[in-house]
């Protein structure tokens, strides 16, 4: 099977701590790579054929040569999707991703500030993820005003019980308030990482129930955004291998910041680093890993979104590395109790 598409988390490192962050950046060693071996990773991917690559991490506006490699895979016909917290954008931060993305996504969890601080735990996170918002759609403007081309803006919400509520909310002011936003996207929190732990599952992961509202949502949520703006909702089940709905992310290659490759998407499974040996081979072993009795035995057991999580957090204990399981194994003591997560209104109204 060929690579469609490039996973690459450029660092772990993030001066944010969301919740529900499957790669749980800012609580893992960064590992952020030097800018010759992130040219390397680069000139991998542009010979593996791949149509599109996503650039996210942690945050990847942190790692020194993230601009050079995107501006050469754009160049080699990538499509080149960059991720930001929004934290670090600055003007001359926007005018780089202007002249080397195709396109940035800023990432909002809640339309007020109190709900998005608290779900990307850190207190400012809103109004700097704002901040981006204005800064990016107005280089966007004065680019296309003077008739060059410029990123295609978006902004992702990542639904979580305790943020349902505010999802028509934040759709009739952000695609009000940034002039030169092109797409609102929604998609549940996905249960890896953190977020597959049995507390954020009984917390704030949404139910399937919740799941299908939340698509159901889409004509309404359509409905409330400013003329010409797209509001979409991801289907996250995209990201169950082999799963009914897992089609084209069966053809994603998900490389971590020194150049790992994941076996699939957001599984700790890794099965060799593309930078020492020929892409080809590790990525067959990827595949291979794919074909596990235990993984397919995993997967084919998964008809619920509980059943995935469960999936989950028996893929990462069985192939995560030692490093892996001691972190996993911290993470739930760390795990700190919180209220209950309060209903998730805007989706039984659906
Ligand atoms: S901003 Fe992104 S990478 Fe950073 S903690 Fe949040 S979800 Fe993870």
């Amino acid at each position: 099977m060929r690579v469609e598409k490039f996973v690459w988390d450029l660092t772990y490192a993030c001066p944010l701590q969301c919740v529900h962050c499957y790669s749980e950046s800012g609580r893992r060693p960064a590992r952020t790579p030097s800018p010759e071996l992130v040219a390397r990773i680069a000139d991998v991917i542009i010979a593996s054929g791949a149509r599109r690559v996503s650039m996210s991490g942690g945050e990847p506006l942190l790692v020194r040569g993230w601009d050079e490699a995107a501006r050469r895979m754009r160049d080699a016909g990538l499509h080149v999707s960059v991720f930001t917290s929004g934290w670090l954008v600055d003007e001359a931060a926007a005018r780089t991703l202007a002249g080397c993305a195709s396109s940035v996504t800023v990432s909002m969890d809640g339309a007020t500030e109190s709900t998005h601080d608290r779900i990307r735990g850190r207190r400012g996170s809103f109004l700097r993820a704002r901040a981006a918002l204005g800064l990016l759609a107005r280089v966007k403007r004065e680019r296309e005003a003077a008739g060059a081309s410029c990123y295609a803006l978006t902004t992702d919400y990542t639904v979580v019980r305790s943020n349902a509520g505010e999802v028509d909310a934040f759709v009739a002011d952000v695609t009000r308030a940034f002039p030169g936003l092109d797409e609102v996207r929604f998609g549940m929190a996905v249960p890896e990482g953190p977020a597959a732990e049995e507390d954020f599952v009984a917390r704030e992961l949404l139910t399937d129930d919740e799941m299908h509202a939340l698509h159901d949502a889409r004509g309404r949520l359509a409905a409330l955004a400013a003329e010409g703006v797209r509001v979409s909702v991801t289907d996250m089940r995209y990201y169950i291998p082999y799963s009914p709905y897992g089609g084209p992310g069966a053809a994603i290659a998900h490389i971590e910041p020194d150049g790992q490759l994941r076996a699939f998407g957001v599984y700790e499974a890794k099965v060799g680093n593309v930078v020492d040996e020929p892409f080809e081979a590790v990525w067959e072993r990827a595949l291979a890993w794919r074909r596990d009795p235990f993984v397919m035995e995993r997967i084919a057991s998964i008809a619920s979104i509980r059943d995935w999580a469960r999936a989950a957090r028996e893929l990462d204990r069985r192939f995560g590395s030692d490093a892996d399981r001691k972190r996993i194994a911290l993470r739930v003591l760390k795990s700190p109790p919180r209220p209950v997560a309060e209903a998730a209104r805007g989706l039984d109204a659906a």
